[in-house]
């Protein structure tokens, strides 16, 4: 059974061809700059090409996508009929999905519901669903949502202390993102320490440039650190985490900027490249670290800093914890922060191996004898949940 999956942007577009039967990776690519010119980087294996071709909007893009799976001497399928289904990454769900869903016109509305909670990756997520319907047509398509992994968070855990009502008319609360990988990442963790995943408490930490911080309490996500939009929480690549809400109008005043350019200014500007003045990378801030910058020093400490402070909270929340997971780009990359983190975590019993620590590439228990909490890095595969949600639901 093959089944293709779309992360679809605004201007890029991103797939993967996966066989099944075995969970086997057929193709992956990019299309991107549609709208501008375009551009399609095609990898099959170890075979890679590039295309440069038109892509007017994003019905165009999957057209060209579609022409590299089924192309005759690099392609990986003879006819578009192969594919079974199609699963979509969708960001906001709101409070309407808690579970991936067969999509139909009533799904439609509801993604287009959520617009204003993810102005950024709803609209092109639906002109993404939009263009493989008029491209791939009779093929079912379904809709996984970052949100819907978090809808089990209890009440004590998503509510703002805002006035009630406000939650009532506009369903102002926290949401969290990135519900694929922390389920996922979660899951496999339990799969590797061999124990039962609904006995477990799991903190997993997925730090890429986006970053957030799970509580997974027996299976189900109790806390998460992103909220109401992705900003909330950690400090990331350029978005600034958690702050002070009084600091919106201060700057609005001080720097005689709108409400959308401190918006802007939090979600692009901020982070590690704000702190640091030198990039949104964590290698690059590395290496000006080592070359004796002090900001960049400054911001690496803040980041572990957060992380650490997130763990110890969500370890009281669940009265205890089994295991704490990293993973995504820096999570799984960077054995340093790894390091950093863990050193703040000795009082709760996780204590690190370091040439475990070292390894690359495949998940790892990096724990040092006499650890009573694992420390763990998974390498996550938000595209397989995806897969195997629509696989699952195309069953039914
Ligand atoms: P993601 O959003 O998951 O793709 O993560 C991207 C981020 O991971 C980059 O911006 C880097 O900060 C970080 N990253 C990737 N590779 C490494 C590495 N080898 N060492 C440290 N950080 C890394």
């Amino acid at each position: 059974m093959k089944i293709l999956v779309i992360n679809c942007g605004s201007s890029s577009l991103k797939y993967q061809l996966l066989n099944m039967d075995d969970e086997t990776l057929l193709a992956k690519g990019l299309c991107e700059r549609i709208g501008i010119d375009g551009r399609l980087k095609h990898e099959r294996g170890a075979d890679e090409f590039t295309v440069d071709a038109p892509m007017p909007d994003h019905s165009a893009a999957i057209k060209i996508m579609l022409e590299a799976l089924v192309c005759k001497d690099r392609g990986v399928i003879s006819d578009i009929g192969e594919i079974c289904a199609v699963g979509h990454r969708v960001v906001h769900g709101g409070e309407y999905f808690s579970d991936s869903v067969l999509i139909d016109d009533a799904v439609e509305q509801a993604i287009k519901a959520c617009f204003d909670m993810a102005p950024l990756h709803n609209p092109p997520n639906l002109t993404g669903i939009r263009a493989c319907k008029q491209n791939i047509p009779g093929v079912p398509q379904v809709a996984v949502f970052d949100t819907a992994f978090h809808q089990t968070m209890p009440k004590k855990a998503y509510l703002y202390a805002l006035p009630h009502a406000l939650y009532e008319a506009h369903k102002i609360r926290k949401y969290g993102f990135h519900g694929t990988s922390h389920k996922y990442v979660s899951m496999k963790a339990a799969e590797v320490l061999g124990r039962p995943y609904n006995t477990l408490k799991i903190i997993t930490c997925h730090l890429g440039n986006g970053a957030s911080v799970c509580a997974i309490d027996r299976g189900h996500s109790v806390d998460t650190s992103m909220g109401f939009t992705p900003l909330e929480g950690l400090v990331m690549g350029t978005r600034t985490g958690d702050i002070d809400a009084a600091v919106v109008p201060f700057l609005m005043e001080k720097e005689k900027l709108t409400a959308q350019q401190v918006v802007d200014l939090f979600n692009k500007k901020s982070g590690m490249l704000g702190l640091s003045g030198v990039s949104n990378d964590f290698r690059d801030i590395l290496q000006a670290k080592q070359e004796g910058n002090t900001l960049a020093d400054e911001a690496l400490e803040s980041y572990y800093y957060r992380v650490a402070g997130y763990i110890g909270r969500y370890a009281a929340a669940m009265n205890g914890v089994d295991a704490v997971v990293f993973t995504a780009g820096l999570g799984e990359n960077s054995a340093l922060l790894r390091e950093k983190v863990c050193a703040y975590l000795g009082y709760l019993g996780v204590k690190v191996d370091p040439e475990k620590n070292a390894q690359r590439g495949r998940s790892i228990d990096f724990s040092a004898p006499g650890a009573t909490v694992r420390a763990m890095m998974i390498p996550t595969n938000e595209e397989l949940v995806i897969a195997r949600d629509t696989k699952g639901i195309i069953a039914k």
